[in-house]
């Protein structure tokens, strides 16, 4: 679900690092993973800016910094400071642009199936991703991660979920058509670089499906 409703909108974040050392470990993971997936869905979206871009840029680097010591439980203070705030610029990322077809895909999840929505994100995110790139623009922003990350983006990006350990879930692919036909109306997929048709998103959950 993306709210496009201005009253949705908050009007103060409190980012306390110490308020987070008390939540589970599960909640922890999946909201890591959704605030990664922000910071990268939205830096490739069609609405991307200037101004977006720049949350997208820095909430990428304070949660790429940060997310492997929240997935293993190690986390600093200075380690949770970093994703909070990583986490809250994603979301100003978001307010001033849009999100992306790995939304669009993982919302049917949600829906249908109650895969916590960082799980279902994480499935899907980087199929997706693989299929942007095929759109030089959205190629070269993922080429500006990798050079930060010092590897390519993809690869990070899938080690990082490996290591978030997500439990397997047993999605018969006989359900695709109607996972699919979930996808194709969300409002997030329309901001995708690329358009995503029919057939690209039943071959995003073949892969997000029988991979997982
Ligand atoms: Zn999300």
């Amino acid at each position: 679900m993306a709210c496009g409703d201005p009253k949705a909108l908050a009007k103060i974040a409190i980012l306390d690092p110490e308020l987070t050392i008390s939540q589970p470990r599960s909640v922890a993971t999946l909201t890591a993973l959704d605030a990664l997936s922000h910071a990268l869905e939205s830096s490739v979206c069609t609405k991307r800016n200037p101004i977006s871009s720049a949350y997208s840029r820095e909430s990428f680097r304070l949660i790429a910094s940060s997310i492997s010591s929240i997935l293993d439980g190690s986390a600093t203070i200075e380690q949770r400071s970093r994703m909070l705030l990583g986490a809250a610029m994603a979301g100003s990322a978001i307010e001033n642009s849009m999100l992306g077809a790995a939304h669009a895909t993982a919302n049917p999840l949600t829906a249908l199936f109650d895969v916590p929505h960082g799980h279902a994100v994480a499935l899907t995110l980087p199929h997706v991703i693989r299929f942007n790139t095929e759109d030089p623009e959205a190629a070269s922003i993922y080429d500006d991660f990798s050079r930060y990350l010092g590897e390519p983006l993809i690869e990070w990006l899938e080690n990082i979920i490996a290591t978030a350990k997500l439990r397997p879930l047993s999605i018969d692919t006989s359900r695709i058509p109607e996972l699919t036909a979930a996808a194709l109306p969300q409002w997030t997929g329309k901001f995708n670089p690329r358009p995503i048709t029919e057939a690209d998103v039943t071959s995003i959950y073949h892969a997000a499906l029988t991979v997982a």
